[in-house]
């Protein structure tokens, strides 16, 4: 079991101490059909009419954070640590196994945005978790060693950095001008429209203006919307999974490799700023991110990302693949 540490300079959260993950040596896929005894059992399960399963989600095998761990705030002379409490969870979304997401079909597509929706809400019924965090790493420059079409869903106790500063430059734009910095960023780039990739009649498709990696791409609900979770009707849930797959398909056509992270809103007001001014409702608006990766190590771009490609290029070349 890991330990949870604040970098005192940056305010970073670490897990360190954490046991690698041993490569699949054996060659045989744990998330394949026929193979559910390599994993724990399933939390949820969508089935056919069959009996067989579509998509399964089961706490993964090597966590990094964890349900019986305790939260344990403490202190090692100046510096803060705790115990990885949480919850990880490993979402299978396919029976396929080398499927990539291009290939899926929209029902399909639905499935895993309904069973992101779920778990979300479902971890988030606990407050001692703070966020809950989604992410799928497709390709092997991510990193990521099975193949299987999978997505990680983790529960943590603290607001994760990047987020955090998400929250923190929304909360600031709220703060000045009374409006939600990502709804701001939807009207100037439909106005602009030179880094749109999708405009639906409710979800915009971006190559953000300021981009880390060439062909980044975000997808946010036009309307104001704190929580990916929240979907209010069946037609906007099917709009956004067809937005979603055209998008997939479109980076897939100039990337192999890429991070698909949600950022919704965290479970509890981040705290620090206190019940007065506003709410994380009213600032916090729900955003896709998809991070095509070329290379798996950063050093420099860790800190400075340089990118080959302006957005504005990377859109025009995104708008015109045909999917
Ligand atoms: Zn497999
Ligand atoms: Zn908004
Ligand atoms: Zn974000």
């Amino acid at each position: 079991m890991g330990e949870f540490r604040r970098d005192a300079l940056t305010g970073n959260w670490v897990v360190v101490g954490m046991k690698k993950v041993k490569a699949q040596e054996t060659g045989v896929c744990p998330f394949c059909p026929g193979n559910e005894y390599m994993t724990p059992p399933s939390i949820r399960e969508i089935r056919d009419g069959h009996g067989a399963w579509l998509l399964r989600a089961f706490p993964a095998a090597n966590p990094v954070f964890q349900i019986e761990a305790k939260e344990d705030k403490r202190a090692e002379g100046f510096y803060d640590k705790m115990g990885t409490l949480g919850a990880h969870e490993i979402i299978v979304e396919d029976r396929a196994h080398s499927k990539t997401f291009a290939a899926f079909q929209p029902v399909e597509v639905l499935r895993v945005i309904d069973m992101y929706s779920e778990r979300i809400l479902d971890l988030k019924r606990d407050k001692r978790f703070k966020y809950v965090h989604i992410y799928k790493n497709h390709g092997e420059k991510t990193g990521s060693y099975i193949v299987h079409p999978h997505s990680h869903v983790l529960a943590t106790p603290i607001v994760p950095h990047q987020l955090f500063m998400e929250l923190e430059n929304s909360r600031n734009h709220y703060l000045q001008k009374e409006r939600c910095l990502l709804c701001d960023v939807v009207s100037q780039e439909l106005r602009q429209d030179r880094r749109v990739v999708i405009a639906s009649s409710h979800f915009l498709v971006l190559c953000p203006f300021g981009s880390r990696m060439a062909f980044e791409v975000w997808i946010m609900p036009r309307q104001h919307n704190p929580a990916f979770e929240s979907w209010q009707d069946d037609d906007l849930r099917r709009e956004f999974a067809d937005v979603y797959l055209d998008a997939m398909r479109r980076i897939e056509k100039v990337r192999d490799s890429y991070s698909v992270v949600v950022h919704t809103s965290p479970n509890t007001d981040p705290g620090r700023f206190g019940d007065r001014g506003p709410q994380v409702d009213d600032y916090f608006h729900w955003h896709m991110e998809i991070l095509p990766r070329t290379y798996s190590q950063y050093k420099r771009e860790d800190e400075f990302y340089t990118v080959p490609i302006t957005p504005e290029e990377a859109a025009e070349i995104l708008k015109s693949e045909t999917t």
